[in-house]
C-alpha cells in the first residue's frame, strides 16, 4: 500500500502531530494522562491517519467529500481510542489526486 518511504514520512508527521498534542495536553495544570476507561497511563499512536466523512444526512452516505482528518492515540490496556483532529494540531495532509498519487509513487520508486 505505501512504500517504505511514504510509511517513514507519515510516521513522522503523526509523531510531530502527537508531540504537538501532548505539549497542549501537559499545559493543562488538571490534565491527567490516563485512560478514561481503565486509568492505565500507556498509549500507542496509530499508524496512519484516521477519516470521519461528514454526512449531509443520515439516511444515504457518500464518500470522498468533506471529513475531519485526526490523529488516534490507542490505550494499550482496553483499547479505548482517543481521537484529535489534525486540523487543530497542525498542518493538514496534503490531498493527492489519483494522477498525483501514480506520478510520487513513480518518483519514488526512481529513487531506489
Ligand atoms: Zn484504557
Amino acid at each position: 500500500m505505501f512504500t517504505e518511504e511514504r510509511k517513514n514520512k507519515l510516521a513522522d508527521t503523526l509523531k510531530k502531530l502527537a508531540d504537538t498534542l501532548y505539549e497542549r495536553i501537559r499545559k493543562n495544570p488538571a490534565h491527567r494522562m490516563k485512560c478514561p476507561m481503565c486509568d492505565n497511563n500507556d498509549f500507542k499512536l496509530a499508524d496512519a491517519y484516521l477519516r470521519n466523512d461528514l454526512q449531509p444526512d443520515l439516511s444515504t452516505m457518500s464518500l470522498g467529500g468533506m471529513s475531519i482528518p485526526s490523529i488516534a492515540i490507542i490505550c494499550s490496556n482496553c483499547g479505548f481510542i482517543s481521537q484529535h483532529a489534525v486540523g487543530i494540531l497542525g498542518p493538514l495532509p496534503k490531498q493527492l489526486t489519483p494522477d498525483e498519487e501514480f506520478d510520487q509513487a513513480f518518483e519514488e520508486a526512481g529513487r531506489k
